[in-house]
């Protein structure tokens, strides 16, 4: 397949795993965590990890939308859909996971709730054209590369004059997730201390390689942004082998052929223009951290479904032998929990790691190739 298959040809992988090989030194170890959840479905599909050296060791982190959303968000948009004017839009995804007492979106829509699964965020505008007595509300999530979208389908919203269209806001921001990692308890202990992270891909196209520079000036870890591809985080880890080796800690950018120094600013006009960070948001494995989801602004109100409809957010915990929190992370493996495919499987989730395309359980579950 041209512009995929040159990046996973088979020779050249080996020959920039034996460079990796070559270059890791043996006597010191290099804990790298690939934040994003595509990231860690490439490993494992790829089984890259086989090429690395037992010095190399790659540490799955939070970068899943549907993974670090946390139960109470879930439940609340369970209670919101059960409302008889709602007509809750979600991605597919979401249906799935595990809300409070084993409820789900799935479970609700079964029992009679309107959800609706859709594909983009237009599909929940054209929904809110074609049925203008129902309150269409769009359960958004995900990191900046999602959120344009969902800024993209509120302008349309307010451009076709519609009053019965709205979001559930859940947009996280995906630097406090690293910096909460980075700064974080874990990130102290020698059991977990990170040497470096092979940055996300799509979220880079946004945001740009710039917006990791705190990595480098505040806590002195090296950053190689990647493509999604095999080659691609292979190259970033040998990038971030030889940034190690040499005490280096850069942000250093594996995928040129989409990622710049400032990323897309029309995007990024677009989702200041309507949001802004809340001072704190509650993600599942991280808890609160501050600054880093968003909220629309008092401008948008009216499109702001926590408003109209007074969401009440309700702390509430995992399934009690879930190890979702730690997966996230980067502190247990998917396999060390006990639930691993014995009481937790794609088919019978116990929780979000499992359900998700980008969640680790999943991945392990799915190839079986972490080491
Ligand atoms: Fe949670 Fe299932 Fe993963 Fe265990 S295996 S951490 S229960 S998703």
């Amino acid at each position: 397949m041209k512009h995929v298959g040159e990046y996973r040809d088979g020779a050249l992988a080996q020959g920039i795993a034996a460079a990796i090989r070559a270059e890791a030194d043996p006597m010191r170890s290099y804990r790298l965590m690939e934040f994003c959840g595509g990231h860690t479905h490439a490993i494992a599909r790829y089984g890259l990890e086989d090429l690395l050296p037992p010095q190399v060791r790659m540490i799955h982190g939070p970068g899943c939308p549907v993974c670090v959303l946390p139960v109470g968000r879930i439940d609340a948009a369970i209670r919101l859909a059960a409302s008889p004017e709602i007509t809750l839009c979600t991605y597919g995804d979401l249906m799935r996971v595990p809300g409070s007492n084993g409820d789900s979106l799935l479970k609700a829509k079964a029992a009679g709730a309107d959800i609706r699964m859709v594909y983009s965020t237009l599909d929940a505008v054209g929904i809110a054209e074609r049925e203008p007595t129902r309150e269409v509300v769009f359960f958004a999530i995900g990191f900046e590369t999602t959120s344009p979208p969902t800024a993209m389908a509120i302008r349309l919203a307010a451009q076709s004059g519609l009053s019965n269209f709205s979001i559930f806001c859940n947009h996280v921001l995906t630097p406090a997730a690293i910096r909460a990692i980075v700064a974080g308890p874990e990130a102290r202990r020698d059991g977990v201390k990170i040497d470096g992270f092979v940055g996300p891909a799509h979220v880079s196209t946004v945001i740009g390689a710039d917006a990791y520079a705190f990595c480098a000036t505040e806590f002195a870890k090296p950053v190689a942004i990647a493509g999604f591809e095999p080659l691609d985080v292979l190259q970033a880890v040998l990038m971030l082998v030889r940034q190690v080796n040499q005490g280096r800690h850069e942000i250093e950018n594996q995928y040129i052929r989409a990622v710049t120094a400032n990323g897309n600013r029309k995007a990024q006009a677009l989702v200041a223009e309507m949001f802004e960070p809340r001072e704190a948001f509650e993600w599942r494995g991280l808890g609160a951290l501050p600054h880093s989801g968003l909220r629309l602004r008092p401008a948008w109100s009216r499109f702001d479904a926590e408003t109209r409809f007074e969401i009440e957010t309700v702390a509430a915990a995992d399934h009690p032998g879930c190890a979702c929190g730690a997966v996230l992370r980067g502190v247990k493996r998917p396999e060390e929990c006990r639930l691993f495919g014995v009481a937790c499987t794609p088919d019978s989730p116990i929780g979000a790691c499992m359900v998700s395309s980008e969640g680790a359980c999943a991945a392990q579950w799915s190839y079986g190739r972490f080491r």
